[in-house]
């Protein structure tokens, strides 16, 4: 077997291993209906793109001279899509005792505010990236800090390794320290001119970035709802309906608006493009509207039971149709690990007597996420056209998976084990735009 590592090669060459690609939604098209599996498979990559799977004789004959990455018994699957994270909280992460407004204010807003110095959000920005990249997380969609220097420490880490990545400046004007407050008019245009320097450049993408309702003044969401109408092809994150002293908090500073949810709809930020962070304590109008929008949901499992925020609710809201997406909310989230993050939003669901299906979990965590940032047509998923962010993933990484493993008689059976109890080291390998980190 001749092996071939790529560095920046342009020339076509196949990976081999197990393939796993979803031609639909597992939620609605049930698990085994929603993927095509082959135990001996193999994808062709050229100039960064994904251009043909199938099985490994198949694809061999196709391309006899091309040469191969034999990748065994691993399972070659898209690279994890983090929906929602903040790099800057990278170095608080796993920080002890509080509930959200006092973590904001005890760890996060200290923490925040060294990111003045470019040199700080460089170094965190590199740790971030390694720290993902080894986990098997190849696109995530990070809040900066008010900085504008920390959105372009993000985007030139990113730029750099060839990553597909988002990220915004955090705006806020109010109940923020005054060392981490904006105004109405500087987010705006820092925004704007943050937007213009890096939307669309290589693989990168600008999202508009409300750090949520309580830290803006009615006159800075409304100017980051113009913002948002002058320039739709890009995202807007923020967060919804966390903990429910947050949801009181929102309701005293917005008494005119009919929930947390009308708060941003009020202001044109809700949407398709809409990512909205957590959306756990929804009313049924929420729901209806959110839907309606065509906002994306963003379950955080490993951050609602860190924080003690609640239960999301994947069985409902999905069935409903909502776009739902998968993320660590890092450095609230407990895990830089999309297993560990799946195997969480297992366990939330479980506690509302729903049991996901390991189809349904990979999904999230890749083609889901990637759908609930418009890009389901371009990452998340394995196949042709699709861009080459691609991970092998070991499914006997340490003695307790591999004997569970080992008993597997369906690839469900033999993912599970590394879906609960993985972590980097069952990622054997990951490809970034066919390149080989
Ligand atoms: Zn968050």
């Amino acid at each position: 077997m001749v092996r071939h590592d790529q560095h920046g090669t342009s020339n076509l060459h196949l990976l081999l291993g197990q393939t796993l690609t979803f031609t639909g939604d597992p939620f609605h098209t049930g698990p085994q209906d929603a993927v095509r599996h082959e135990t001996q498979g193999a994808v062709a990559i050229d100039e960064g793109r994904i251009v043909a799977v199938g099985p490994a004789d198949n694809l061999k004959t196709t391309y006899p001279d091309a040469p191969l990455t034999d990748h065994g018994e691993a399972l070659l699957s898209p690279g994890f899509v983090d929906a929602h994270a903040h790099y800057p909280q990278t170095a608080i992460i796993a920080s002890w005792g509080k509930r959200l407004i006092d973590w904001l204010g005890h760890y996060t807003f200290p923490e925040e505010a060294r990111f003045a110095d470019p040199a700080h959000a460089g170094t965190i920005a590199r740790r971030y990236f390694d720290l993902t990249l080894a986990a098997g997380t190849t696109t995530a969609v990070s809040f900066a800090t008010i900085h504008p220097e920390s959105v372009d420490a993000y985007f030139n880490e990113a730029r750099a390794r060839g990553l597909r990545a988002l990220a915004g400046k955090t705006c806020m004007d109010q109940n923020a320290p005054h060392a981490l407050s904006d105004t109405a008019a500087s987010a705006y245009d820092d925004s704007k001119r943050l937007l213009e320097k890096w939307h669309g450049i290589d693989r990168l993408g600008y999202v508009i970035t409300p750090r949520f309702a309580p830290t803006s003044s009615r006159e800075q969401l409304e100017a980051l709802g113009a913002l948002w109408a002058e320039h739709p092809e890009v995202l807007m994150q923020t967060h919804l309906s966390e903990q429910h002293e947050e949801i009181a908090w929102v309701a005293e500073l917005f008494p005119e608006a009919r929930d947390y949810t009308d708060v941003y709809d009020r202001f044109g930020l809700l949407g398709e493009g809409a990512l909205m962070g957590h959306a756990i304590h929804l009313s049924p109008r929420e729901r209806d509207r959110l839907k309606e929008a065509g906002a994306s949901l963003v379950h955080c499992p490993t951050s609602n039971t860190f924080i003690g925020s609640g239960l999301f609710d994947m069985e409902g809201l999905a069935k409903a149709g909502h776009r739902i997406g998968l993320a660590t909310d890092i450095g609230g989230g407990s895990s830089f690990s999309m297993l560990r993050t799946m195997a969480a939003a297992y366990e939330v669901a479980q506690l509302r007597g729903m049991a996901l299906h390991p189809a349904q979990l990979w999904w999230l965590a890749t083609a889901g996420s990637a759908r609930a940032l418009r890009l389901g047509q371009t990452i998340g998923t394995l196949a042709p056209g699709y861009e080459a962010d691609i991970i092998a993933v070991d499914l006997a990484s340490t003695p307790a998976i591999a004997q569970r493993s080992a008993r597997a008689e369906t690839l469900w059976e033999a993912l599970f084990p590394t879906i609960m109890m993985g972590d980097d080291r069952a990622i054997a390998a990951v490809y970034v735009g066919g390149n080989r980190v």
